[in-house]
């Protein structure tokens, strides 16, 4: 299908970049689970000359990234952390960060316990606060790493208004687009330079493989991409491709259930006594919810759940579910739920835990595709075996 990259998000996720094999017909993209490629003379290949440099299965998957999010340009990596780090091997020592006070964990480390090791400096605000982040620029300020719906906490940040600060200071905005999916979000139409994404998790959407991406419209910052991702070598091998490739063509209808049920439970959470606070966007009492309305075309799959417990009530909620399987990650069809305090956020020190709002008695639930009326039971029973109602 020639149009492909023109068509509507449902027709490009099935079809950009997954043209028919030329010569055999076969609709899908091969595996094409090689290292290295016969040139036609000495330095003359037929576009494809080592696989950590290129793949045709890896660029199928970068082609129809790109045209999910919107932009020219898409990178794939052996993980988001690989797309993170490309990102930070734009910089250079001396270089300042400015991004988020509650993203993602293994960004926060890579931030902290890596990079600062090489001379980059993180200063980390509330980015739902566009004058915190704008007083937090300075003259060497290089990035503003933004990552919205926040995670675990899922506050919306304004990606318009961190582009236009980001570009006030001659600095990159990168977005985190992994939680809101192109499919929810674009970040390149609100103005940010490049998308990063975890295709670990709604993209490749079935929790079977562990895969990143850059995307952008900029060539030159393409280019850049491209040598470090080259030069790195934290490339996804054939097989991930093809497995991500397979996962965003459902991505929209996974998406579409996905906001449905989550919608459900926060409604449903919100009435129940043991529930003290539910962040979704989509609850009219979420502080970003305007915003998020604006911003996104619905309000995703992600929610978290202030109970009135102890932290040992919340981890007997958690244990005694049997739907919803006790797990880190996301964006899988089937429900996860866990502990940030114990488990994904374990890393931040407490007391910085408790300065961003992440309570001992926070949970965080990544819903499912499964049918509404039978998260909700299972939620009701495990409040029940936690002593909770
Ligand atoms: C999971 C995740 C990452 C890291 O991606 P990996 O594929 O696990 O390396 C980065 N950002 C966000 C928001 C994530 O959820």
């Amino acid at each position: 299908m020639d149009n492909a990259d023109d068509g509507r998000f449902e027709t490009r996720a099935i079809h950009a970049g997954q043209d028919p094999d030329e010569e055999t017909g076969a609709l899908m993209t091969p595996i094409y689970a090689n290292s290295t490629y016969e040139q036609d003379a000495p330095g003359r290949d037929r576009g494809y000359e080592y696989s950590r440099t290129g793949n045709p299965t890896r660029s199928d998957l970068e082609a129809n990234l790109a045209a999910l999010e919107g932009g020219e340009f898409g990178r794939a990596f052996s993980s988001g952390m690989g797309s993170i780090n490309t990102v930070l091997n734009l910089l250079s020592a001396g270089d300042h960060v400015v991004t988020g006070d509650d993203v993602y964990g293994g960004t926060h480390r890579i931030f902290t316990q890596v990079y600062e090791e090489y001379d980059l400096e993180f200063s980390f605000v509330d980015t739902t606060d566009p004058a915190a982040v704008r007083e937090a620029m300075r003259p060497e300020t290089e990035l503003l790493w933004v990552e919205t719906p926040t995670n675990p906490l899922m506050r919306v940040v304004d990606v318009a208004a961190m582009a236009d600060i980001a570009h006030e200071n001659d600095a990159l905005c990168a977005v985190d687009n992994t939680f809101a999916t192109p499919y929810l979000q674009r970040p390149l139409e609100h103005g940010a330079d490049v998308v990063s994404h975890s295709l670990t998790k709604y993209l490749g959407g079935h929790s079977d493989v562990v895969g990143g991406a850059l995307i952008t419209d900029d060539a030159e910052l393409d280019e850049r991409i491209g040598f470090y991702q080259n030069s790195v070598g934290a490339t996804p091998s054939p097989f991930d491709c093809f497995l991500v490739l397979r996962g965003t063509k459902t991505l929209p209808v996974r998406m579409d259930r996905h906001c449905e049920n989550a919608r459900h439970l926060a409604a449903w959470l919100q009435g129940q006594p043991c529930v003290d606070r539910v962040y979704y966007p989509g609850l009219e009492s979420h502080p970003s919810h305007d915003l998020a309305a604006r911003q996104m075309d619905d309000f995703g799959g992600m929610l978290s759940v202030e109970l009135d417990a102890t932290l040992e009530e919340a981890s007997t909620v958690v244990s005694e579910t049997e739907v919803f399987t006790l797990a880190e990650s996301l964006g899988g069809v089937e429900s996860l739920i866990e502990q940030p305090a114990a488990m994904t956020h374990a890393a931040i020190p407490p007391e910085e835990r408790e300065e961003i709002g992440l309570s001992d008695g926070l949970i965080r639930i990544s819903v499912g595709i499964e049918h509404a009326d039978d998260l909700e039971n299972d939620l009701r029973q495990a409040f029940a075996a936690a002593g909770l109602v």
